[in-house]
């Protein structure tokens, strides 16, 4: 569907899959004027396709489009986007454990110009792949490394935007925690409080029976992390949104005050966190049954196991 400021949004189709043809003007090259979203179809045992909770993957863009100056595309268009895309391609959602289909919203400047202002040609795609489980062989904790040269987002930036500017500044990171045989990067903010991993929100778990989650305004809100919060109290956990320093997390960690530490996020859903590893130290985390039993929980929900007992699921073929 593409947008102009004369015409508003216009033109919705589907087209086989192929090439775009850009002017290479096209501002999106040039400034990164562009947001997308990840989301996920699931196959039922009864073979119906559902997905989960497309109002937040909606309303999210919005947010990215508001911060990015780009148009807001309104909520029903996004769904019903997912719904056409299904119509035609619903053979691709694959059955079977942990399996869905990848889906990828994406919004971006089409207007060729040389200057640096909000475009006035928008375009919004969806594509979608196959995707199958995150992990070969049952979840593995993984290793993250703690970036201290880099940032991934500042005060007032678009850390809260799912705007690939942000993901491009996180491929250094990335690299310098594969050098390190790590699998993920961990980011501080300014104050030396945990923000979040370059794809994943992050969860603390304490001995008392609360969770703590980092507040900041430079990350971007997980409906992964939302969910698994709200599962959470309904079993009578506290949740707590607040800061946790650095400080906090290593010495939570040698007292046993923090009895587990995981990160969560539509792709791999949780994933436990077995080291803290950075220049001078390397903190082992203790692992726990709270990430792999909300993990089940969400997963079973969202495989049409458990009932759905807030109403997440949207049924997209039908
Ligand atoms: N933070 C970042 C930077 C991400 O890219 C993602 C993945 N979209 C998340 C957190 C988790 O968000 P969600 O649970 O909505 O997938």
């Amino acid at each position: 569907i593409c947008w102009s400021e004369k015409g508003g949004w216009h033109r919705p189709r589907v087209q086989p899959y192929g090439p775009i043809s850009l002017d290479p003007a096209a501002a999106v090259l040039h400034y990164g004027q562009e947001i997308f979203e990840g989301i996920k179809a699931y196959r039922h045992t009864d073979g119906s396709v559902h997905t989960f909770r497309p109002d937040r993957n909606a309303a999210r863009l919005q947010n990215s489009a508001r911060r990015l100056a780009l148009p807001e595309l309104p909520t029903e268009y996004f769904i019903q986007a997912l719904h056409e895309l299904i119509a035609v391609d619903g053979a691709w959602v694959p059955s079977g454990e942990d399996q869905s289909l990848y889906l990828r919203p994406f919004m971006f400047a089409k207007e060729a110009f040389l200057g640096v202002r909000p475009a006035k040609k928008v375009g919004f795609y969806l594509i979608a792949s196959p995707a199958g489980a995150y992990f070969s062989g049952g979840v593995k904790p993984v290793r993250i490394w703690l970036s201290e040269n880099y940032a991934r987002a500042g005060k007032g930036g678009t850390g809260a935007a799912k705007t690939g500017g942000n993901y491009a500044s996180s491929l250094l990171p990335q690299a310098e925690a594969n050098d390190k045989g790590c699998d993920q990067v961990v980011f501080l903010d300014q104050h030396r409080h945990v923000e979040e991993l370059g794809g994943m929100n992050i969860v603390f778990v304490f001995k008392d029976g609360h969770l703590a989650t980092p507040a900041s305004e430079s990350i971007l809100e997980g409906i992964t992390r939302d969910s698994l919060l709200q599962l959470a109290e309904d079993r009578g956990l506290t949740v707590e949104r607040r800061d946790v320093s650095l400080d906090e997390w290593r010495e939570g960690v040698a007292s046993g005050d923090i009895v587990e530490v995981f990160a969560c996020g539509t792709a791999a859903v949780v994933t436990p966190i077995g080291a803290l590893v950075a220049e001078g130290f390397e903190d082992v985390q203790p692992l726990g049954e709270l990430a792999l039993s909300l993990r089940e929980e969400l997963t079973d929900i969202q495989y049409g196991r458990r009932e759905d007992r807030h109403g997440w699921l949207h049924r997209l073929d039908a």
